[in-house]
């Protein structure tokens, strides 16, 4: 969908994680709506979007594997479980029909609050900085940049690097914890998100398009590792730093006193 360097958006690899899909209709609504910006993204970016990857899983009830009992997130890489390999092939053929832009595995989460981001090292760091950018709801200094591991080249995320994506990453959101210190995350603030990950993935064509919000800036002093794919960072209890508002953000923040 669409024309451009190539972008693609995953959902429900873990069949449990529910919000995940949540997500995810915040970039269909978005993507095939009627919003002008809509219009923009699809001109300039081209668009594979798998809503579930997992719909067996999901059926069957399971919470983290497919019908065969394989964890579909540690199998990106191999021919293990049908799901992922027809992924993997998809993938192949975006990279020979374009640049392969960003790879974005959405997930949810069991203990963390709100919505972060999972990184291999630093290499992220402007599309998640963008992303924030755009939703008051990401919370840029719960990013993690983990290692490359080998035992976790399996991962989505890591998989997607390997195979040529420029900016590749997991978005999780929580599945129970409070987003702030009185409010859990709704449904439109989920929805937002995704509609927030697909303007930074065209925001990240513009090279002027610098973020206000970075991750260095906001975990300084406490990541003097962390500039490389051979770091770990995970800053998961500080507080929300919130930026300037933003259209979305007011959207958003509008559609939670509705
Ligand atoms: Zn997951």
């Amino acid at each position: 969908m669409g024309s451009g360097p190539r972008a693609c958006i995953v959902a429900r690899a873990h069949p449990c994680e529910t919000h995940a899909s949540w997500v995810m209709r915040g970039v269909l609504d978005f993507l095939l709506g009627n919003d002008p910006e809509a219009q923009s993204c699809l001109s300039q970016v081209a668009w594979l979007l798998v809503p579930m990857l997992n719909p067996d899983g999901v059926a069957a009830g399971r919470t983290r594997t497919n019908l065969d009992s394989v964890d579909l997130n540690r199998h990106h890489h191999d021919d293990t479980a049908a799901e992922t390999k027809a992924l993997k092939s998809a993938l192949q053929a975006e990279g020979e029909a374009g640049e392969l832009l960003a790879f974005v595995d959405i997930h949810s989460h069991s203990k963390r609050r709100g919505i972060f981001a999972i990184a291999n090292g630093n290499s992220a760091d402007r599309l998640v900085s963008l992303i924030a950018d755009r939703t008051p709801f990401l919370d840029l200094p719960g990013t993690s940049r983990t290692e490359a591991r080998p035992k976790d080249v399996g991962v989505g995320r890591m998989a997607a690097a390997f195979q040529g994506y420029k900016f590749s990453l997991t978005i999780e959101s929580s599945l129970g914890a409070r987003h702030t210190a009185d409010e859990h995350l709704l449904l439109q603030d989920l929805a937002s998100a995704g509609k927030a990950i697909c303007l930074a993935i065209v925001d990240l064509l513009c090279p002027e398009a610098n973020p206000a919000r970075t991750i260095s800036a906001a975990i300084v002093g406490t990541v003097a590792s962390a500039s490389s794919m051979a770091s770990v960072t995970s800053v998961s209890a500080s507080p929300l730093a919130l930026g300037p508002r933003s259209e979305i953000e007011a959207e958003a923040l509008s559609a939670r006193t509705a």
